[in-house]
């Protein structure tokens, strides 16, 4: 049976595409593993900051936000933002606060907020409430769930192995099993670029940076559930409540070779701690887990979403970079729109500035 859209990746940009797809025709989502969400998706720190990342990201998180509000009776919950600056950190602390719009607040108000913060260190803090936890679980499993009800499939341990252009769409091999579709829609996350050479399209140069995270335990016995989450100026470490429990992140974006399944590594850990670390007062002695994953960027450090100009049958859905659960419904519902033919919603200038064809000047 011939598929409209066969989609590789089950990540919350593979299943919020196909969710948005399955409206227009009979999707196949391909995992390879054994999981939804087992890469990137499986390991953010769930923020929604909307005045987070470059413009066209900005607007997407903006386009999302009443869908965030409504899908499955709502995904966000309170949680708050809080910038702070040690010594030196001025200027990136003064683009921090224009950036996401922040208050500058008293050292003695940020304390009074997180009672570990160690005044001292604190030269300046700025808070706003307008950051949200995404429940990034049912954001997946919403958008799965759409899928099947509108006679799609999700099958995971499914790993496409060879990919070949027929006159009529594409033939994906899995295995021993061989299935054909209309469309190809690549939302392999760091493997988009692979996914692309093996469908025999160029690639864009999808880059995957490692990011590590530890967790901790409730630091000084506090209840930490209501504490914003906390990032040094200039994004140089974070740390954000996590199911009564802290999350501590360096915040690195360091190059990998080759897409793989990500580990921390325990220098770059150590130190991100120590970052942290000289704000706080109680003294990190034990991490209850750790790990790392892979933010996807594009050279311009924008999404790639939409059909390629070089062969319209394939469909970018990549480059979700630190912000793909926050733009996921918007995103997803502009490349439904393109595949649709539909007027996008958005803005033009915004929808050329996500094209994939902004990457194949020059090129027939
Ligand atoms: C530490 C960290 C913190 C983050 N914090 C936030 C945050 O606060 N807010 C936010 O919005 N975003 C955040 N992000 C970013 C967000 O997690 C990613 O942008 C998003 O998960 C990317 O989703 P994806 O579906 O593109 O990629 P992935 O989740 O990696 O999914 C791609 C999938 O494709 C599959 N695949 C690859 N090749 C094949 C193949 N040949 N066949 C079948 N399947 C294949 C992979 O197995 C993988 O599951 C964070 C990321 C990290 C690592």
């Amino acid at each position: 049976m011939t598929h409209d859209f066969l989609i590789i990746g089950g990540g919350i940009a593979g299943v919020s595409a196909g969710a948005r797809l399955s409206e227009l025709g009979r999707v196949l989502l391909l995992e390879a593993e054994p999981a939804l969400a087992y890469h990137a998706s499986g390991r953010s720190a769930a923020l929604y900051e909307a005045q987070y990342g470059k413009p066209a990201t900005v607007a997407l998180n903006l386009a999302s936000r009443a869908d965030h509000d409504s899908l499955d009776g709502g995904v966000l919950s309170p949680r708050g933002l809080m910038v702070l600056a040690g010594p030196g950190q001025g200027a990136a602390f003064a683009h921090d606060v224009a950036d996401m719009h922040l208050t500058e607040v008293s050292v003695a108000e940020a304390v009074a907020r997180v009672p570990i913060l160690r005044s001292g260190a604190i030269h300046a803090a700025a808070i706003h409430d307008e950051a949200w936890d995404i429940d990034t679980d049912r954001l997946i499993q919403h958008f799965a769930r759409t899928i099947r009800t509108n006679g799609g499939q999700v099958v995971i341990g499914a790993r496409a192995t060879a990919i070949t252009r027929l006159h009529s769409g594409w033939e994906v091999t899995m295995g021993d099993t061989v299935h054909t579709a209309r469309m190809l829609v690549n939302a392999a996350g760091a493997w988009a670029d692979q996914i692309a050479i093996m469908a025999g399209i160029a690639p864009i140069g999808i880059t995957p940076l490692r990011r590590s995270v530890a967790r901790i335990p409730a630091p000084g016995g506090h209840d930490v559930a209501r504490w914003p989450m906390l990032m040094g100026a200039g994004e140089g470490w974070y740390a954000k409540p996590d199911a009564g429990q802290l999350i501590i992140s360096p915040a690195e974006e360091d190059p990998v070779a080759e897409p793989h399944d990500a580990w921390p590594d325990d220098m770059v850990l150590a130190e991100g701690i120590a970052r942290y670390q000289e704000f706080v007062t109680p003294e990190v002695t034990r991490l209850t887990a750790s790990w790392a994953g892979l933010r996807s960027f594009a050279p311009d450090r924008v999404l790639v979403l939409g059909p390629d100009r070089l062969d319209p049958a394939f469909i970018w859905v990549a480059g979700q970079g630190g912000y793909g659960f926050q733009t996921a419904p918007a995103a997803s519902r502009l490349v439904a729109d393109l595949v649709a033919g539909r007027a996008p919603e958005l803005d033009p200038d915004l929808v050329a500035a996500l094209s994939p064809a902004r990457f194949r000047d020059g090129v027939a």
